[in-house]
């Protein structure tokens, strides 16, 4: 089961305050955007419950538990980047692979791992390709294998769809979706475009300054937004 719940949770680089007493609940399953400007502490959030970087105060709890002293690897999450940089010289399977032989899989589970990944993400035919082989959209198949096969209680996507072009962003944005609806992982996706946030949230975190501005679904923020921020914000076109 993959809850994520924040409590009160703080970032301050020496006098900065960067996130400001935030509380986030989660359910397992949820696919939830936190959407905001840009310096608005997305990433930093993000980089939190993946440990990271260090929380300032508060507690962050994956499944129940309080993960503030645990290590990323052993949080169970899985990170997919807006610079998903391959390994150049490593095959597609390779580089899929790479993580779970870091955590000593058996040759056998990892097999199985990258396969089923390839057949869920329909990167069966590529598997031997590298990197400068593949197309933007394959690449990005590829980083979310890797995710994909530590099979993680929790995945965090920050802004993974802003390096490519519109067209394939769309498209993307669906793949990703469907990803979702097949694995049924929460998911928790960091954007600053607006359309994508409403498109792809069951329920949208907006912030600005390290503050949590209104949690909802996207209906209920354009309907009910709770401050001219979060209307204005909502309501322009990326
Ligand atoms: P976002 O992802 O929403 O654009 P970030 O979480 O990256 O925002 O940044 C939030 C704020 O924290 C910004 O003001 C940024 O300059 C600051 N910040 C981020 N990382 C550091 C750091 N390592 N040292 C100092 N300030 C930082
Ligand atoms: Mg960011």
């Amino acid at each position: 089961m993959g809850s994520v719940k924040l409590s009160s949770v703080q970032k301050k680089y020496d006098d900065l305050e960067v996130v400001r007493d935030v509380d986030i609940d989660i359910e397992d399953g949820e696919f939830v955007v936190f959407i905001g400007p840009s310096g608005s502490g997305k990433s930093t959030l993000l980089r939190m419950i993946a440990g990271l970087e260090a929380i300032s105060g508060g507690q962050i709890l994956i499944d129940e538990r309080v993960v503030n002293d645990i290590p990323p690897k052993d949080r169970d999450i899985a990170m997919v980047f807006q610079n998903y940089a391959l390994y150049p010289h490593k095959t597609v399977a390779a580089n899929m692979a790479f993580a779970l032989k870091m955590r000593k899989q058996s040759r056998a589970e990892i097999k199985r791992r990258v396969e089923r990944a390839a057949e869920i993400l329909d990167l069966g035919g590529l598997l031997e390709r590298y990197p400068r082989q593949l197309s933007g959209g394959q690449r990005q198949r590829v980083a979310m294998g890797r995710a994909i096969v530590r099979d993680p209680k929790v995945f965090l996507f920050d802004e993974p769809l802003s390096n490519l072009d519109a067209k394939l962003r769309v498209a993307m944005r669906a793949e990703i979706k469907q990803l979702h609806q097949q694995l049924g992982t929460t998911t928790i996706y960091v954007t600053h475009d607006q359309i994508e946030a409403m498109t792809m949230a069951d329920k949208v975190v907006v912030l600005r300054d390290g503050v949590v501005e209104q949690v909802g679904a996207p209906i209920d923020l354009y309907d009910f937004p709770a401050n001219r921020f979060v209307a204005e914000f909502i309501g322009s076109p990326s």
